[in-house]
């Protein structure tokens, strides 16, 4: 029940992983070229076990499971151990399988950590292995998803391979179309964004005591603002950080009136479930429950979404002051260990699982991921057999309109982070937005600040 909370906390805790590699003595030597170009297994009676730690709800560890079983079965040399991880476990132990210089073979980690992760000595360069191997066509996997986790030394996005994108994740906006339906109300365009206006006023018709006991049974929404203050923002002209990602723009006014209206869906309009009812029950259980109108949705969620008792669908987010739409492509990576002694099954694996035909139909039939592979994603877009209708807004985001989380684009998130952290009061409409941003931007820019030293600390070793 909890996919996309699970997915939420990983990416919000892995964040912090990064903190334990500032100062770490890794090298930046290249690894020797020695695994063979086709990632092909060990020779024959030599049986090498690999392990691979991942997390995920309960449908994501069947998909895995399962397709590893398939792994092996093709890869009769290679026995792989499953290390399952709950969500909120999985920074704190792979900070300290990192500490601990026991990292797992195989693992998932945040695109936010790869330069750390590289001058920390912790990823393998994988590069090799994705040439000329005639199992895997790297071309055929979005290109910015691999890109992700590039690096050359001093700058993300190019250079040698750290690892792949275990999925890329477009934070789509859904919509409750049976509660629409009820209520009598024109459907969301799937090709034209509400104004803000406009998102207020149909969240005002959706907010609604449906069995007139003078308690609202249903909401127009209850977004959680960790992830989704950013459609706001940047359909508004704003940014957390200006071109060069060294100044940090929180107070920029266009910033402020998106937090604003953030604020006000509580207090103002009332339009979200207030703090004491999303005490009783949260908004994605709400959700759930069909009480909201409109609720954010990834790919991860669709293995539970097929079971909702009500039909729902995708459209961009409310656009601000620039009127086009926006918001986040999250992913996350499989990268292998620096320290591995099986660097030939190891990347085959996280190849298999990122790139192969066969691994990724099998991890798309599942629903819990779009596939990494574009043409198959373009199938699966269209596969009208399960729901949403409109999954082509999934790849709108990844084609055009999402954008990566703020954090991931510098070397640490602590500076970001706070901002998240002490919002509480703006919320509660204690202080307003103008005034928390101009408090906040010197805080965060001191953190940014820090950030920078530490990198250039790290490259110039
Ligand atoms: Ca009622």
């Amino acid at each position: 029940m909890k996919t996309k909370k699970s997915w939420f906390a990983l990416i919000s805790l892995i964040i912090s992983v990064v903190l334990v590699l500032t100062g770490c003595g890794g090298d930046s030597k290249e690894p020797a070229a020695s695994g063979s170009a086709s990632g092909s297994t060990a020779p024959s009676g030599e049986k090498k076990e690999i392990t691979f730690m991942f997390r995920g709800g309960p449908d994501d560890q069947k998909a895995y499971e399962a397709t590893v079983k398939k792994f092996e079965a093709d890869h009769p040399n290679v026995k792989v151990k499953i290390i399952m991880t709950a969500a909120d476990q999985y920074a704190t132990k792979l900070k300290a399988s990192i500490t601990g210089k026991n990292v797992p073979d195989v693992f998932f980690y945040d695109p936010g950590d790869l330069k750390a992760y590289v001058n920390g000595g912790v990823l393998l360069d994988i590069t090799q292995y994705t040439e000329n191997n005639p199992k895997i066509d790297i071309s055929k996997v979005w290109k910015k998803g691999v890109d992700l986790y590039r690096y050359d030394g001093k700058v993300a996005g190019q250079g040698s391979i750290y690892g792949m994108p275990k999925d890329l994740g477009p934070f789509a906006m859904g919509y409750n179309k049976t509660m629409f339906e009820k209520a009598g109300i024109p459907l969301p365009d799937k090709d034209k964004p509400y104004t803000w206006d406009e998102f207020i006023n149909v969240n005002k018709q959706l907010t609604l005591d449906t069995n007139g006991d003078g308690k609202l049974d249903q909401w127009g929404t209850g977004l959680n603002v960790n992830w989704t203050l950013h459609a706001f923002v940047w359909s508004n002209g704003a940014d957390f950080l200006d071109p060069t990602q060294t100044k940090v723009t929180v107070d920029d006014p266009k910033f402020a009136e998106a937090v604003q209206l953030f604020a006000d869906m509580q207090n103002v309009h009332k339009v979200t479930p207030s703090i004491s009812e999303s005490q009783t029950l949260d908004t994605y259980q709400r959700w759930m429950q069909g009480q909201i109108g409109f609720f954010p949705v990834g790919p991860w969620d669709l293995s539970t979404y097929q079971k909702l008792p009500f039909d729902f669908d995708l459209i961009p987010y409310p656009a601000g002051s620039t009127g086009k739409t926006a918001t986040w492509l999250g992913s996350l990576g499989i990268g292998v260990s620096k320290n591995t002694k099986a660097p030939d099954e190891a990347a085959a694996l996280a190849l298999y699982l990122s790139a192969s035909e066969e691994g990724m139909q099998m991890l798309s039939d599942a629903k819990v991921q779009m596939p990494n592979l574009t043409d198959m994603a373009e199938k699966w877009a269209a596969d009208t057999s399960f729901k949403p209708a409109n999954k082509a807004e999934f790849l709108e985001v990844t084609n055009d309109y999402g954008r990566p989380m703020p954090a991931t684009l510098t070397y640490n998130a602590e500076w970001y982070n706070l901002f998240f952290t002490d919002i509480q009061p703006v919320l509660d409409g204690k202080i307003t937005a103008i005034e928390y941003v101009k408090q906040e931007q010197p805080k965060m820019q001191k953190l940014l600040d820090k950030a920078i030293e530490q990198e250039q600390k790290a490259v110039n070793k």
